[in-house]
């Protein structure tokens, strides 16, 4: 994690790009929002971080974003560790991020992201569960502490992640049956190549079959930097966005 942040950029010009791409973004949200008759303020925007360093994180932090997307358990853990650090640093008043883990969980891994993530938005399969309250318990977190979204596969493809939605009822029993965690909704990849539109209008009516059944359940995150527009057309409260305010991620690793 360089000082000097990606491709060696100056931290002020590293600062300017970041306000003005997060200001973007913003104004995306602002303009969907109204397009769809909602109020922007009931939309939490995820930045993901994956593959940026701590210096990016803490620069965001400043301009004011609070919660944070990472895909893979070391990445995210060290980094993080590194960004607590400076926060709690900069003294009483600062306002912690929040970090929602987005990746494909291993089962040997669970526990360990259960350590360190506030939010888990990718559990999809059963076995998880009991891993993540365990990490969870292990942690000394408090009751419900962990919050935890279904990850719905739209296409019947689960190689990407995402449970089938023939599954969700059972998942979401498993979740509820563990107090160490607190079912907070679904979370869904647009399918490649597929309409967005047609893909987030299907997950609107899991969401709220979910939400019959687990009122708590209010969380739909769904919508990246392509497709965030659809998204909140389909009742999204949750964006994880990259690429539109971080820049281009390397294509292979
Ligand atoms: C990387 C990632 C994103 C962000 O995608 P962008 O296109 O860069 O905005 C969102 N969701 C998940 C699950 C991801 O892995």
């Amino acid at each position: 994690m360089s000082a000097t942040g990606p491709a060696g950029v100056h931290p002020d010009a590293r600062r300017e790009q970041l306000r003005a791409s997060l200001a973007a973004v913003h104004g995306r949200i602002e303009r969907a929002c109204a397009d769809a008759g909602r109020d922007p303020a009931e939309v939490t925007l995820v930045v993901v971080t994956k593959f940026f360093p701590a210096s990016d994180v803490l620069l965001l932090h400043q301009l004011g974003v609070r919660s944070f997307g990472e895909n893979r358990d070391q990445e995210a853990a060290e980094k993080f560790a590194l960004v607590r650090q400076s926060v709690d640093a900069a003294g009483p008043a600062a306002e912690p991020p929040v970090l929602h883990f987005i990746g494909r969980l291993q089962g040997n891994k669970a526990a360990h992201v259960a350590h360190y993530a506030d939010v888990v938005e990718s559990l999809d399969r059963a076995k998880l569960v009991d891993g993540l309250a365990k990490g969870a318990r292990r942690a000394g977190r408090p009751e419900g502490d962990l919050e935890v979204l279904l990850q719905v596969s739209l296409d019947g493809d689960t190689s990407r992640g995402g449970a089938l939605p023939e599954d969700l009822a059972a998942l979401a029993a498993a979740v509820e049956a563990q107090p160490a965690l607190r079912l907070r909704g679904l979370m869904a990849v647009a399918p490649l190549g597929a309409d967005p539109d047609d893909a987030f209008a299907s997950l609107h009516h899991l969401a709220r079959d979910l939400r019959e059944r687990h009122p708590g359940a209010s969380w739909l995150s769904a919508g990246m930097s392509g497709d965030l527009e659809a998204a909140l057309r389909h009742g999204a409260t949750h964006l994880r966005v990259g690429t539109a305010i971080l820049g281009s991620r390397p294509s292979l690793l």
